[in-house]
C-alpha cells in the first residue's frame, strides 16, 4: 500500500496507542512518531537540572537546548536526548508524574507542534499523542481516537510492570492515570479531545491485534 497519508492516533494515557501505532507503522512501512516521548524527554531534562516544571521560561530554556532523536527503528522506540540514551529513563514514575505539567505550557506546545509538523511533512507517518488530530495534523487523512475504561488501562499497565519485575499497585495506577487524564483534558491549550472527524475505537474489550486490524481496515477503505 503506497498511500501518501498521515495517520493520527490520539487518546488517554494507557489506551494502547503506542503499541498499536508502532505496529500499524511497521505493517505499512510508515515512520512511527511517539509525541509523548518528546514531552517526556523534555520533562526528564527539566527534572535532571532541577528546573521548576511549573516555570515556563525555565522549561523553555531546556527545550531550546534539547536535541532529540527518535530512533527510526520503531521496534526499540529509542529516544536520545543531547547524546544520552533516555529510552528507559523517560518512562520513570517521576517523569510520568510531572509530564502533564510540562505539557500545559503554551510556548512548549507551540515548539513541539512545530517540530512534529516538520517530521510529518513528507507523509507516511503514524503519530500518536493527545492533540495530533486536533492541533498537530488537523489535515491527517486518518484519525483514530483510542479509548478504554480507566480500570482496563490500569490493569494493562499493572500487568506490564509486573512482567518487567517492577513494583506495581493497581489502585495507585487507577488514581495516577485518572489524574493525568484530568490534567490533559482540562488544560487550556490543545486539551485531549476527540477530533470531530476521528473514528473512536474503544479497546476495552479488544486485543491489540483486533485494534490494529480495525485501524488497518480504516486505512485500506480510505485508499480504495
Ligand atoms: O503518550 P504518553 O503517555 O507517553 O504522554 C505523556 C504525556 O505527554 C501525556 O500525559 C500528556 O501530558 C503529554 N502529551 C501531550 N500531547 C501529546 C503527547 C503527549 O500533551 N501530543
Amino acid at each position: 500500500m503506497e498511500q501518501l497519508i498521515n495517520i493520527a492516533i490520539d487518546g488517554p494515557a494507557g489506551a494502547g496507542k503506542s503499541t498499536v501505532a508502532r505496529e500499524v507503522a511497521a505493517r505499512l512501512s510508515f515512520v512511527y512518531i511517539d509525541t509523548g516521548a518528546m514531552y517526556r524527554a523534555l520533562t526528564y531534562e527539566a527534572l535532571k537540572h532541577q528546573a521548576d516544571v511549573h516555570n515556563e521560561e525555565a522549561v523553555m530554556g531546556h527545550l531550546k537546548e534539547m536535541v532529540i532523536v527518535l530512533g527510526k527503528d520503531a521496534e526499540t522506540g529509542l529516544v536520545v536526548v543531547n547524546g544520552e540514551n533516555v529510552t528507559e529513563a523517560i518512562r520513570s514514575s517521576d517523569v510520568t508524574a510531572n509530564v502533564s505539567y510540562i505539557a500545559r505550557h503554551e510556548q512548549v506546545r507551540r515548539e513541539m507542534v512545530r517540530k512534529q509538523q516538520e517530521m510529518a511533512k513528507s507523509k507516511r507517518t503514524v503519530m500518536d499523542g493527545r492533540d495530533i488530530g486536533t492541533a498537530v495534523l488537523p489535515e491527517a487523512e486518518v484519525k483514530i481516537f483510542l479509548t478504554a475504561s480507566v480500570e482496563e488501562r490500569a490493569r494493562r499497565r499493572h500487568e506490564e510492570q509486573i512482567a518487567k519485575g517492577m513494583p506495581s499497585d493497581y489502585e495507585t495506577l487507577i488514581t495516577e492515570i485518572a489524574r493525568r487524564d484530568r490534567i490533559d483534558s482540562e488544560r487550556e491549550i490543545a486539551p485531549l479531545k476527540k477530533a470531530s472527524d476521528a473514528v473512536e475505537v474503544d479497546s476495552t474489550e479488544l486485543s491489540a491485534e483486533q485494534v490494529i486490524d480495525t485501524i488497518l481496515d480504516i486505512v485500506r477503505k480510505r485508499g480504495s
